[in-house]
């Protein structure tokens, strides 16, 4: 019997004592049996934005009073996606917990993200009728370094609770840039063109496809994937992030 099997046999009194786990944020003993990583009063802490965005890229509007609106950047240029939607600012309670699921790894963490992507948009229709849940790709040499996809992880819990198959290896990142933090958002595109490219091609044509990352910051990640995606022939392309920078 492994490590793991033998600890989830114990009961919940035992295993407390024995292998006490606590919250990666606040440090209080996880009690819970759904409590993983993070305590529950943690999750509730996160901001997430229950305010008018943009339709489109999902650009948090203050002061909008039109729910229906198109931010400027929108109405000058329509992005390749249909629809981007953040669960708040990349900040706080938010913030800390992608930065643990970046530097950890962690599956049960990013199911607790994953559920609350689900919980906030499955009743907006953005997670209705998608044919396939696609990743955004690290670079392969990045990958084995980091040993994780931190969006992937996301991407297989989300697979998981609208029971969309997860495309894995279909958008792939096929040249390594540098590091996007140091540069501004136009170079940010320049950067990142033609760095990403579609395998097993018809897996992905003529369907509906939902994008997940981690955090959208000037939004040429999602963009530079919506472009290749669509011009390999899929029909719609969707994405969901954790945070907005
Ligand atoms: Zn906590
Ligand atoms: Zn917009």
């Amino acid at each position: 019997m492994t490590i793991s099997k033998f600890i989830n046999r114990l009961t919940l009194p035992v295993k407390l004592a024995a292998f006490p786990s606590f919250c990666e944020l606040c440090g209080c003993l996880l009690l819970e049996p759904e409590e993983k990583v993070v305590c529950n009063q943690c999750l509730t802490k996160i901001d997430i934005n229950q305010g008018p965005v943009c339709r489109v890229c999902g650009r948090f509007l203050f002061g909008a009073n039109n729910l229906d609106s198109l931010c400027l950047e929108c109405q000058k240029n329509l992005p390749p996606y249909e629809v981007h939607r953040s669960l708040g600012f990349y900040a706080g309670y938010l913030k800390e917990l992608i930065i643990l699921l970046k530097y950890k790894g962690n599956e049960p963490l990013a199911f607790r993200l994953a559920e609350q992507l689900f919980r906030h948009f499955n009743h907006q229709g953005i997670l209705t009728g998608i044919d396939l849940i696609l990743p955004v790709p690290l670079h392969p040499k990045k990958e084995r370094q980091r040993g994780f996809n931190q969006a992937e992880l996301v991407a297989r819990q989300l697979a998981r609770l609208t029971r969309c198959p997860l495309g894995r290896g279909i958008l792939v990142k096929t040249r390594n840039t540098p590091a996007q933090v140091s540069l501004e958002a136009k170079e940010r595109e320049l950067n990142l063109r033609g760095a990403f490219g579609v395998r097993k091609k018809e897996l992905i044509q003529q369907r509906v496809l939902m994008l997940v990352d981690d955090v959208y910051t000037t939004g040429s990640t999602i963009r530079e994937c919506a472009l290749v995606l669509k011009k390999t022939g899929a029909r719609q392309v969707r994405a969901l992030t954790l945070a907005r920078a």
